[in-house]
C-alpha cells in the first residue's frame, strides 16, 4: 500500500485524550476532519481532526508507529534483521541510518509489543507449561542474569519473560576478582533472591490459569523455594538437566526456544561484540521475540508429522486467542497509548525503562 493511500484509508481509532470517553476505542464516528496540516514527508498533508466529544485535536500521524519520528518506514525491516540475527550496527549500515535510531525504533517497538500482548493475553492456560531460566549477561560478564521462561508444552506460547540479574560466581582470575570486589565496592549486590520472587509471581499466575494443569522445570533451589511458598498445592515435576535434550524431554519448548535465542540473537553468540548494553535493551529484544514468535509465525517452519498444523498455526492460535498468524501491520500498525492499557508493576517498569539494580545507565 502507498503512504498516500494508507493515510487516506486511517480512520482514528480512538480519542488520544485520556480524559475523553472515547479513549478506549469505539465504532462511534466521535471525530470531524479539521483540515490538514503540511508536512515535509510523502504525502506531504497530515489530515487533522477535531473530537467532538472532548474537542482535543489530533492528527492522523498519532496514530501511527513512526509518529513524531524523522524517518518513516523503517521499523518493519529492523524488526524482521533485529530478529534474524543481525546486530543494530550491520541494520544502521544496511539502511543508511544512524545505530541510535536502530535502538529508538527496537524500543518503541517493543512498549507497543506489551500493550499488544496485555490485549491479547489468554485467561485460561489448558496445556502443561515447561519453565526454566535462559542464562545470559548484559554489558559485560560480570552481570550475569537470568531471563525467566513460561512456555506452554503444545502450543510452545510463550507465556512469561522476566528478568533476574544474578551475581557473578565461580571460577575467576585473579585479575577478574579484583574488577569483581571494585563492581561490588561500588554498586553493592544485585539483589539475591530475584530469581525466587520472579518464579513466584509466574508459578501464582499458572496456579490461577492453569488448574490442574502440570508445570515442568529444572531441579533449581529457588524454583523449588517458591513452589514451597505457594499458599496452594501446584502439580510440578522437575527434570534433571543431564537428561537427553531430544524432544521427547518436556523442557523441549524451553530448550528450543533458548536456542532460538542463541541463534537469532546477534548478542547470544559466542564472544560477539554485539553484547546487550544494558537490561532494557536485552527485555525489549526478548518482548519482541514473544510477540514475533507467538503472533507473527507459525509454530515450525516446516511440515511436522506429529503435529500436521504446526507450520501454519501460530502458537496464538494453538492458545486460542487470535484466528490467523499476524502482519507486522496487524500488530503494530495503530499505535497504543500507555494509558489505554493496564499495567502491573513490572509491566510500567518496563515501559519506563526502569532497573533500580542496574549498573548502566539507561536512556528513558
Ligand atoms: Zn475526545
Amino acid at each position: 500500500m502507498t503512504e498516500t493511500a494508507d493515510q487516506l484509508q486511517l480512520i482514528p481509532p480512538y480519542c488520544p485524550n485520556p480524559d475523553c470517553r472515547y479513549h478506549f476505542g469505539t465504532n462511534v464516528r466521535f471525530y470531524v476532519k479539521n483540515g490538514f496540516s503540511l508536512t515535509d514527508k510523502p504525502p506531504f498533508q497530515n489530515q487533522r481532526y477535531k473530537c467532538k466529544s472532548c474537542g482535543d485535536h489530533f492528527s492522523a500521524n498519532t496514530f501511527r508507529l513512526d509518529f513524531r519520528k524523522r524517518l518513516a518506514n523503517l521499523s518493519e525491516n529492523v524488526l524482521h534483521y533485529s530478529l534474524n540475527g543481525m546486530s543494530n550496527n550491520s541494520i544502521a549500515r544496511l539502511l543508511k541510518v544512524n545505530e541510535g535510531t536502530i535502538r529508538d525504533r527496537l524500543k518503541t517497538m517493543a512498549r507497543q509489543a506489551l500493550y499488544f500482548e496485555k490485549e491479547h493475553r489468554p485467561q485460561k492456560i489448558s496445556e502443561d507449561v515447561a519453565y526454566d531460566g535462559f542464562e545470559t549477561f548484559t554489558h559485560s560478564q560480570f552481570s550475569p542474569c537470568y531471563v525467566n521462561t513460561a512456555v506452554g508444552s503444545h502450543s510452545l506460547f510463550i507465556y512469561h519473560n522476566t528478568f533476574s540479574p544474578l551475581n557473578r560466581k565461580g571460577r575467576m582470575t585473579a585479575e577478574q576478582k579484583i574488577k569483581q570486589q571494585e563492581l561490588i565496592d561500588k554498586h553493592g549486590f544485585y539483589p539475591r533472591d530475584s530469581v525466587y520472587i520472579e518464579s513466584l509471581y509466574i508459578f501464582e499466575e499458572f496456579a490461577s490459569k492453569a488448574p490442574g494443569r502440570k508445570i515442568y522445570m529444572d531441579q533449581h533451589r529457588a524454583y523449588e523455594r517458591a513452589i514451597r511458598s505457594l499458599d496452594f498445592k501446584i502439580n510440578y515435576e522437575t527434570i534433571s538437566s543431564r537428561r537427553r535434550r531430544d524432544p521427547a524431554n518436556p523442557l523441549f519448548p524451553i530448550n528450543h526456544l533458548h536456542s532460538l535465542y542463541r541463534h537469532f540473537f546477534s548478542s547470544q553468540k559466542r564472544e560477539t561484540i554485539a553484547f546487550q548494553k544494558h537490561e532494557a535493551a536485552l527485555l525489549e529484544k526478548i518482548q519482541l521475540m514473544k510477540i514475533y514468535r507467538n503472533f507473527m509465525n507459525s509454530k515450525f517452519v516446516r511440515k511436522n508429522k506429529f503435529d500436521p498444523h504446526a507450520h501454519e498455526k501460530s502458537p496464538a492460535m494453538y492458545v486460542g486467542v487470535i484466528d490467523k498468524i499476524l502482519s507486522f501491520e496487524e500488530v503494530f500498525g495503530i499505535r497504543k497509548l500507555p494509558s489505554q492499557i493496564s499495567l502491573d508493576q513490572r509491566e510500567m517498569n518496563f515501559v519506563k525503562r526502569l532497573y533500580p539494580f542496574s549498573r548502566q545507565t539507561i536512556a528513558v
